[in-house]
């Protein structure tokens, strides 16, 4: 048994390496992955001290060394809670901690009570394992991940459960299942190798869980535009796609219009970048406002915007074009345009047709938009 006890211990030091690395090297959910090196740190200690049982004092092979394994996997826990931004139980683990230790105390004293702490211990940590299941596997649901649900749910559970069978076996085969892990038994052999391949399987499902935030929040930051929220060409690109399909399968057309504020550069030359960010902020919010909650709004780059209409014919996208343009001009801007009166927007429209690609509707939105320039801005243009 002890090899084994040694290559776990090892495999935990390691895994305490692997979340300093992650919090520390990376910089990835630092605050969770400290809790997740303290977990893997007291649990390579506490099986390196079960290792030295018989040869130093009872007082930290038993007491010490049990206290530490509980404490690992309460440290695991109260770091899934702050990753996943749940209310750390602190008070309950804090009482479950202090009243099995008094059993080790009693178990140091005298081995007749060992079988009381052995269960004691698992106890607390079957319950630990299996709280920490339950609640993860919640947060998760809520926020519509079901396959992260799963995926941690699962070992956690595997793991509770082997600690449940150990005091379930406890109480039904004391001489079997309730004697220290370090002794050679068929029961505790089981458990260890179970605490081995549970084990990485956690520290996966861990990690696996501050990778699929990190692929998230990348993803997140890769289709916005960080000025005015907005999605930019790479968000825009898959709705475009969407519309597409509709198109060619059920003949159900869209619109597309793309907007750019006119004489935008002497915004900037006159008045500072700042008062210009401040006008792409405003007429972002605006045509917001405009879109209904099926269309989507995104910047283009520059001063230029799209809005991609679902459903929409020529009437009503002109329409909306119109509407564009007129609260544009009604509306108070943080600075005067360049030549002292209101801002204004010039927009070209297409509306898909034929077999036409996303690509060809903007083009045409595009080739619009110059001839509204060219026909002296501050207008709607619907393209050839
Ligand atoms: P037109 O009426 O023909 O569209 O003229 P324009 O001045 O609006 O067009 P032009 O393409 O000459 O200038 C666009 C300007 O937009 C130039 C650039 O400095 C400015 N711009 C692009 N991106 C940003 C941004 O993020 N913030 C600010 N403040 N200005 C930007
Ligand atoms: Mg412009
Ligand atoms: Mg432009």
């Amino acid at each position: 048994m002890t090899i084994v006890l040694a290559i776990i211990a090892l495999q935990q030091g390691l895994f305490a390496l692997g979340w300093w690395v992650a919090g520390w090297g990376l910089n990835l959910s630092r605050r969770a992955a400290g809790h997740w090196v303290v977990a893997s740190l007291a649990a390579a200690v506490s099986l390196a001290l079960i290792l030295q049982r018989g040869r130093w004092p009872d007082l930290l092979t038993i007491v010490v060394a049990n206290m530490l394994a509980m404490g690992g996997f309460v440290a695991m826990r109260r770091g899934v809670q702050v990753f996943l931004r749940l209310r750390p139980t602190d008070l309950e683990s804090g009482a479950l901690l202090a009243g099995v230790t008094v059993l080790l105390g009693l178990f140091a004293l005298d081995a007749g009570f060992a079988r009381l702490a052995v269960l004691g211990a698992s106890s607390l940590i079957a319950w630990t394992l299996l709280r920490c299941a339950v609640e993860s596997r919640r947060a998760l649901r809520a926020v519509n991940d079901a396959a992260a649900a799963r995926v941690v749910a699962l070992p956690l559970a595997l793991l509770g459960g082997i600690y449940a069978l150990r005091v379930a076996l406890g109480l039904l085969r004391p001489d079997v299942a309730a004697r220290p892990l370090h002794e050679d038994n068929a029961f505790n052999g089981a458990v260890v190798v179970g605490f081995m391949v549970v084990g990485l399987l956690l520290n996966l499902v861990l990690a696996y869980l501050v990778a699929n935030r990190l692929v998230r929040r990348l993803h997140q930051l890769s289709i916005r535009d960080p000025l005015t929220g907005l999605l930019n060409r790479r968000g825009l690109a898959p709705r475009l796609l969407r519309e597409a399909t509709r198109w060619r399968r059920k003949q159900v057309g869209y619109a597309v219009l793309v907007i750019d504020v006119d004489h935008f550069k002497a915004v900037n030359d006159r008045h500072g970048h700042a008062a210009g960010d401040a006008v792409l902020v405003q007429l972002a919010a605006l045509l917001g406002q405009v879109a209904r909650e099926v269309d989507t709004v995104a910047r283009l780059g520059g001063e230029e915007f799209c809005l991609l209409l679902p459903g929409a014919e020529l009437v009503a996208a002109h329409q909306t074009g119109e509407r564009i343009c007129k609260q544009v001009r009604g509306a108070t801007w943080p600075v005067p345009a360049a030549d002292g009166g209101g801002l204004t927007v010039s927009i070209g429209i297409a509306v898909v047709a034929g077999d036409d690609g996303p690509h060809r509707v903007l083009a045409r939105a595009d080739a619009a938009l110059m001839l509204a320039k060219k026909g002296g801005r501050d207008r709607v243009v619907i393209g050839p």
